[in-house]
């Protein structure tokens, strides 16, 4: 099942729209099938999961860190993920640059949005959003490549439609403010339900975890 719950998704994704399989809760053999469908990137929300499943699935595939990101996790997280899409501080940002300088590295993030301006969720204020890029952007070894955005979670998608909308105009934005080292290259947004939208609004990483792999056990334990 897994296997073809990839094969459709990716058959229905434009061409060049990433698909990140977000696999919190998921064991190596959940994520090896998805592998087989030709998944080629693998989201997670802790490192400890993260490791886990790391030692047997390795680099057959690329990692993005998708869930909140603790300062003293950032080590272990530099020997793991390929991108961390998760960076809604400077202070987070200089931990990693700090760590990649020391493994000689240089680490591509997103700048995570709080696209809703939600209360007690990470992500940076869509307004503070342009300031800590060009904060960040002077670091050595991290990349500012794009915008994740979680949004509100309501169940109906088109609800989620002007959060993503907010989310790409400010990535316009940002590209328009040509700061050297910053390529907005990348629109993380959208999940299992509200995918198509945000691909309708310009998104070109989708993370989807439920349409793989099935309902998680224990609600939906998002972050
Ligand atoms: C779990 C999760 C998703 C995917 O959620 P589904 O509804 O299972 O598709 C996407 N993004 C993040 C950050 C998540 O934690």
């Amino acid at each position: 099942m897994i296997r073809e719950n990839v094969r459709m998704i990716l058959e229905g994704l434009p061409p060049g729209v990433g698909l990140v399989a977000a696999a919190k809760t998921r064991s190596a053999a959940d994520i090896l099938e998805a592998v087989e469908g030709g998944l080629e990137i693998v989201g997670e929300n802790y490192i400890q999961e993260a490791e886990a499943v790391f030692e047997q699935v390795g680099r057959r595939v690329k990692w993005h860190m998708i869930g909140h990101l603790q300062r003293n996790k950032v080590k272990k997280a530099v020997q793991i993920f390929d991108m961390i899409e998760t960076v809604d501080s400077v202070r987070l940002a200089r931990e990693i640059d700090k760590q990649c300088e020391k493994a000689g590295m240089r680490m591509p993030v997103l700048v995570e949005v709080n696209s809703g301006r939600e209360e007690n969720k990470s992500g940076v204020m869509p307004e503070e959003a342009p300031g800590l890029i060009r904060e960040i952007s002077a670091l050595d070894h991290v990349e500012i490549q794009g915008l994740m955005t979680m949004g509100p979670f309501t169940g109906d998608p088109e609800e989620a439609r002007p959060y993503f909308r907010t989310t790409r105009e400010l990535s316009e934005t940002v590209r328009s403010m040509d700061i050297p080292g910053v390529d907005m290259k990348y629109l993380s947004m959208g999940m299992s339900n509200s995918y198509k939208v945000a691909l309708e609004e310009g998104a070109n990483l989708v993370r989807i975890g439920t349409l793989i792999f099935g309902e998680r056990s224990g609600g939906p334990g998002v972050n």
